[in-house]
């Protein structure tokens, strides 16, 4: 098969298209045909060695994919013909977080792109109980990307912060797979969503989600326009993955006893903080990071109805290197979906 390598840490020129010996279906398990795989932000820190999970090149990159079934083990029970989404965990169902549903904090997760072979292929191969059969009437590209992007917006706010209607939500990076997912879920929940981007191309996108109300950052100051709109209060919720210096301007846009929700550290993965702000806030500070299979489910049912979407971009698996060069210039909306 064709697919995208990598065998040193580095840039994006790291990555190579190459022929790679074909994988097979081994008892518990079925090979899928990938039809897309979502490119991620994570998949250039794994490249680049810099994700802070324990990586071990050679390794084909590709933390989500949605494709075929084209062969099963000896004892598989989904048809060969059937499409599914390859879940971006393989949890092992009997660690304590697994017990409890949370199969995002597993402890002996092998998960593709970071543990073994990803979807940046044209197979992948996955045990039979880590695929979703996709239900008619999907469009299966979007769904290449609906883990990354729109789990982990519902598990940090809805499950992590339990975002409620009439609740105003900052929502940084917006433009992005996780923000522009964060955006669509605050507006079907009820809160007043201020969507933070940093271009004009950017800002014209996410205007096309109705947030209500846009902040280019670059134009003007992000704390003065959240309090000037939001009458001084600030914001309920702060869903933020950029991290770094803008955590004290969040800090500065929020309202006392809000919820500061971190998924992601792009902007800076050490920094100072003020902590007399922090503590005289009131707020709470959580983290999050990935979804459950509950979290996935309503997601996918959202997108069947046609509530939320993908909004996306297909790029041929190839031009892998070049869609990563894209996502660090920073001049990507939605998502970038590698087509094999
Ligand atoms: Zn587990």
């Amino acid at each position: 098969m064709k697919g995208i390598i990598f065998e040193t840490f580095g840039g994006p020129s790291v990555l190579t298209y190459t022929t790679i010996d074909d994988p097979h279906a081994k008892p518990g398990e079925v090979l899928v045909r990938v039809h897309g795989a979502g490119v991620n932000h994570l998949d250039l820190d794994i490249r680049a060695g810099t994700s802070g999970f324990d990586v071990s090149p050679p390794l084909v990159l590709g933390r989500e994919a949605v494709g075929t079934i084209v062969e099963g083990g000896p004892d598989a029970r989904t048809k060969v013909g059937t499409n599914v989404v390859v879940s971006a965990y393989r949890s092992c169902h009997r660690c304590e977080f697994c017990q409890r549903g949370l199969i995002n904090l597993c402890q002996n997760a092998i998960r593709p792109g970071i543990e073994t072979n990803g979807s940046y292929a044209e197979l992948i191969r996955v045990p039979e109980d880590q695929v979703y059969p996709v239900d008619d009437g999907h469009d299966l590209m979007a769904l290449a990307g609906i883990q990354l992007s729109f789990g982990t917006a519902w598990h940090g706010l809805i499950t992590r912060a339990g975002i409620q209607p009439g609740e105003t939500l900052l929502v940084t990076g917006a433009a992005g797979g996780v923000g522009h997912a964060a955006i669509q879920l605050g507006n079907l929940i009820g809160a007043r969503v201020i969507a933070v981007v940093g271009s004009a191309e950017k800002e014209a996108f996410v205007q096309t989600l109705n947030p209500w109300y846009v902040i280019n950052y670059k134009k003007h100051s992000l704390v003065g326009t959240v309090l000037e709109v939001t009458r001084g209060s600030g914001v309920d919720v702060v869903f933020d993955g950029v991290g770094g210096r803008f955590l004290e301007d969040g800090y500065s846009a929020m309202h006392r006893g809000g919820r500061y929700v971190l998924y992601g550290a792009h902007g800076g993965e050490s920094t100072l903080v003020n902590l007399i702000k922090v503590f005289r806030s009131y707020g709470t500070l959580m983290s999050t990071s990935g979804w459950t299979e509950h979290d996935l489910a309503r997601v996918l049912n959202l997108m069947l109805e046609k509530r939320i979407r993908l909004n996306y971009e297909v790029v041929p698996l190839e031009a892998a290197s070049n869609a990563h060069r894209r996502m660090e210039q920073s001049v990507v909306v939605g998502k970038l979906i590698l087509r094999p």
